[in-house]
């Protein structure tokens, strides 16, 4: 459970009141409906010692689409009560440290142990044997019946699939910046739009709709001219399985792409293309090695 933190007056009933996550805090911030985006980044900054310039504050309204800027009053966000928003940006101090430690450590091997995973070896050895096949058969099925694909643009006919992850594929949600177009992948965009003349794009995250909406407007990825997304799914259409690692069993969550296919039977394993920092999200999709 998170830790929850009151902050600011709480009288005013016209106040903009919102929940904002910072890492696994939630603060419960209130500010006047005179109150800029850039007011609330001084209050979140009196709270978390993160500097404006290096917050990201992801799920506010944008206006016309478009993500808010600082000098936009609360009021005219269309901002619910209690409307949950993210904080990302790290303090100074933080950011002190870690570089610190990746010079220390930048040429040594470091081995990145904070997520579990399969590894190549995995892959090849066929470690990562799925149990229980009948029981995510069954899941799968569900999945199938009551995945919501949220269309944005028709499939166009003759054009394979291309699948992509968002956190840490093209967008680095852990990192500090001024900007979010710094943590994005570099040449994303013409990557999209050189894509997008041969495959479908859809966005498959596992997160919730509201973050994915967010991270994807942020992004600029809803209004481009030059590519179009098909359709997004979220961790609701995912489901967890039960598989080895070097002989220790896991359960995760996994992408499977039956799911879409079954809905769209133009594609299939042959003309689909699944991009995803984590190999354990394709633990049921067919292997070509
Ligand atoms: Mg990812």
């Amino acid at each position: 459970m998170d830790e929850i933190e009151a902050c600011g007056p709480a009288d005013a009933e016209e106040e903009v009141a919102l929940r904002v996550k910072w890492g696994s805090v939630t603060y419960a911030v209130e500010l006047s409906p005179e109150s800029t985006v850039a007011d609330l980044k001084d209050r979140l900054f009196e709270l978390t010692e993160v500097l404006p310039k290096r917050q990201k504050v992801i799920g506010l309204p944008g206006v016309s689409g478009r993500p808010a800027c600082d000098s936009l009053l609360l009021s005219n966000l269309r901002i619910k009560q209690d409307q949950k928003v993210m904080l990302i940006g790290s303090r100074e101090a933080d950011i002190s440290s870690v570089n610190a430690l990746c010079a220390a450590t930048a040429f040594s091997d470091v081995v990145n142990d904070l997520d579990i995973d399969y590894s190549e070896d995995d892959a090849r050895t066929g470690a990562n044997i799925i149990r229980h096949k009948e029981a995510y058969r069954r899941r799968l099925e569900r999945r199938v019946e009551t995945t919501d694909f949220r269309i944005m643009n028709a499939p166009r006919e003759g054009k394979r699939l291309l699948v992509l992850d968002i956190d840490y594929t093209i967008f680095d949600c852990k990192s500090t910046a001024e900007s979010i177009s710094v943590l994005s992948r570099p040449g994303l965009h013409q990557f999209l739009a050189s894509a997008y003349r041969h495959f479908d794009i859809v966005v498959w995250s596992q997160t919730s709709w509201r973050w994915l909406e967010a991270k994807l407007t942020e992004l600029s990825m809803l209004f481009s001219t030059e590519y179009k997304l098909a359709f997004v799914l979220d961790r609701t259409a995912m489901f967890s399985v039960t598989s080895t690692r070097r002989g220790v069993e896991r359960t995760h969550e996994v992408k499977a792409l039956e799911i879409i296919w079954r809905k769209f039977p133009q594609w299939n394993q042959h003309n689909t293309l699944h991009v995803d920092d984590l190999s354990r999200n394709f633990a049921l999709n067919p292997r070509y090695v």
